[in-house]
């Protein structure tokens, strides 16, 4: 992905995403044990519905709108963290919130374009940034247990609605 492309158009074929999602999702379940009950897919559906980071009580509001029973607030939480231990979403810590990964599956740092306006994150793929991180810890000793690279700024169309 180019950096032009972090940030995908309001109007891309966002089926795609999801599809690149769900399709990991299966890979994940049929190479391990990704145990994704209904209430967990649930969840990860809400969360990559689109590319606008959702807080806990944003998926519980939307959860609550539509046919299925509502869910408790701890089990959004349960199903939060397990989608987390799995790769599968990431938190915005700034925010935070949640989003789908881009990569699920494989590891990576977390390193994210955050739009203040809008709330859409975009996932950077940087093995610069990464190795850097790898680097400067390393050379001080330093244990990294979370790597998050958080970037807050305004995104191309949130410009262009305030020129
Ligand atoms: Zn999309
Ligand atoms: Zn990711
Ligand atoms: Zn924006």
């Amino acid at each position: 992905m180019s950096a032009e492309s972090a940030f995908p158009p309001i109007d891309h074929d966002h089926g795609r995403c999801v599809d690149l999602l769900m399709s990991a999702v299966e890979r994940l379940r049929a190479e391990q044990t990704l145990r994704l009950t209904p209430q967990r897919r649930r969840v990860l559906e809400m969360v990559a519905a689109s590319h606008v980071a959702l807080g806990a009580y944003d998926i519980l509001a939307r959860l609550g709108g539509g046919n299925g029973r509502p869910m408790a607030p701890i089990s959004v939480y349960r199903a939060l963290d397990f989608l987390l231990q799995h790769g599968l979403v990431h938190r915005v810590e700034s925010l935070n919130a949640f989003i789908a990964c881009t990569r699920p599956g494989a590891r990576h740092d977390a390193l994210l374009m955050i739009c203040s306006v809008c709330r859409r994150v975009a996932e950077l793929q940087s093995p610069a940034i990464e190795a850097a991180i790898a680097a400067s810890a390393a050379a001080g000793h330093f244990l990294v247990t979370h790597p998050v690279v958080e970037i807050a700024g305004i995104c191309r169309v949130c410009r262009a609605a305030d020129r």
